[in-house]
């Protein structure tokens, strides 16, 4: 271990936030070394002992200082980050209720013979996360994981790796271990021949060659990718200011860098004025671009200068931009930009076409249903989407028919989330899932024992070459 990365903090240039020391190929080899060694005594530690140590972590999450560092590293307002430590200690103790029924033997023993439904752990997990939300994005593996006995190994991103090391120490000896660095540290983990399961959130090109690699490896791999959500308003929906404040927000949460940010707008024809007007008053209600430790903060800034470049020129590509909410901060004191509605483009612009990841939205017009779930449903990513409906069974209707891992009815993004919902994606938006029962198996692999009827006291045979009837 001989480089180190500097986290400087997007909000204030120039403002070191800390730094942390790169993990080569040996580095990786004796982290996966010792979570495998761990892991064989950790499978044999009861469940309700397992699920006892993820409480335990969990209440320490409510911590000020760790918010505050995750604010001045991320650029994500410091009311967000405790938010996010606060909710990462709710799944961690979601898990610990959940998991003794989920993962918990199932025996049958009948007229056909006795059967018994095991959930074996995997062994060493390898964990690689991105910066967006690096907290909850490490616990929604690492609780589950745990729980079915697996140790894990983490590699956070360099964008925000410091509140989240912290965190990951306070689960107790050696069961999760943390390796820092950029994409080489990450394939010397998947590649690992001890890893028995990969779990990566983050964006395609990465997501790629992580599966790539742990196909290689005929290791198994969650993908939790990228998103280009579309929100649907149809005909009957009413552009309340509680219903837009949750919009504006569902699009400008952590400055739209968010997988399942709302990214593309499509509102009737002949309601645009309506809407960009009911948009654009909502924005000035919930949007404040300023520096993450004020607490009226409600957007900050991008996470790099490279960020702020590629959706400047976005923005700058092409239609109307109608630059929203407050600015509270001198913009040019960090990765500033400004968020902003785009009017007049059609269904082949970038912003529209591609993921935006950025606090840019385009407001696009349909004049038929089947049209808009047609263009909502084109493309190759399919993470979330929204319909937004005064008829509950109408939009429900909808949404059935939308090629999304996960719909929202009247909201989008974090305010539409429940823990007991599988979360994930479906066409390149990746495969696997967390949250849910789903997200807790994720980390186990049925394996089975069968006493066959026929061969137990008492029974009659079967030919040696039969099948069973
Ligand atoms: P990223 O893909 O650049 O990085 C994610 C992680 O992968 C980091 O830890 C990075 O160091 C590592 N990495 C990058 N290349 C690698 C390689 N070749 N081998 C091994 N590791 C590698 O993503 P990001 O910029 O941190 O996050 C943004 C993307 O993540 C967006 O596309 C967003 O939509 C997506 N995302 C998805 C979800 C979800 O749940 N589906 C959640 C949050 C973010």
């Amino acid at each position: 271990m001989s480089a180190w990365l500097d986290r400087e903090n997007p909000a204030r240039l120039g403002e070191l936030v800390g730094r942390v020391p790169v993990a080569d190929a040996p580095d990786v080899d004796e982290a996966v070394r010792a979570a495998d060694a761990a892991q064989r005594s950790w499978a044999r530690t009861p469940l309700a002992e397992r699920v006892r140590v993820l409480r335990e972590a969990s209440a320490t999450f409510d911590d000020e200082d760790l918010a505050v560092l995750l604010a001045r590293e991320s650029g994500k307002p410091v009311g967000d980050c405790r938010g996010e430590l606060r909710f990462s200690g709710v799944f961690l103790n979601w898990v610990a209720d959940r998991a003794p029924e989920v993962l918990a033997d199932v025996e049958t023993d009948d007229a056909a013979g006795r059967l018994l439904l095991r959930r074996r752990p995997y062994g060493a997990v390898a964990a690689i996360t991105p910066w967006n939300a690096p907290v909850i994005l490490a616990m929604l593996k690492v609780g589950p994981a745990l729980a079915a006995g697996n140790t894990v190994v983490v590699k956070p991103s360099p964008l925000a790796p410091l509140a989240v090391s912290e965190l990951l120490g306070r689960f107790g000896d050696g069961l999760v271990r943390v390796v820092h660095g950029e994409a080489g540290t990450g394939a010397a983990l998947v590649g690992h021949p001890l890893v028995r399961k990969v779990a990566f959130t983050g964006g395609e090109g990465a997501g790629r060659a992580i599966g790539a690699l742990a196909g290689r490896m005929i290791t198994p791999a969650v993908l939790e990718l990228g998103g280009n959500d579309p929100a649907v308003l149809l005909p009957d929906a009413e552009f309340t200011d509680d219903a837009m404040d949750r919009l504006v927000m569902g699009c400008f949460q952590t400055s739209g860098q968010v997988c399942m940010a709302a990214k593309r707008l499509y509102v009737p024809a002949g309601r645009e004025a309506e809407f960009r007007d009911a948009f654009t008053a909502a924005a000035r209600r919930v949007v404040v671009l300023g520096d993450p430790l004020d607490e009226e903060t409600t957007v900050g800034p991008v996470i790099t200068a490279g960020a702020a470049e590629r959706i400047r020129a976005l923005i700058a590509s092409g239609g109307e931009p109608v630059p929203l909410g407050r600015v509270a901060c001198d913009l040019e004191r960090g990765h500033y930009v400004r968020p902003t509605l785009l009017t007049g483009l059609d269904d082949s612009s970038p912003v529209v076409a591609d993921e935006q990841f950025g606090p840019v939205v385009p407001l696009l017009a349909y004049s038929t249903t089947e049209e808009v779930l047609a263009r909502a449903n084109a493309g190759e990513l399919g993470l979330g989407a929204s319909v937004w409906s005064a008829d509950e069974d109408r939009a429900f209707d909808f949404a059935r028919r939308f090629e999304a891992g996960f719909t929202f009815v009247n909201t989008h993004g974090r305010t539409g989330m429940a823990l007991r919902a599988p979360f994930g994606g479906v066409k390149r938006s990746g495969h696997g899932r967390e949250y849910g029962d789903e997200g807790i198996l994720e980390y186990a692999q049925t394996c089975s024992v069968h006493a066959p009827a026929a061969f137990r006291a008492g029974g009659g045979g079967m030919a040696a070459a039969a099948y069973p009837g």
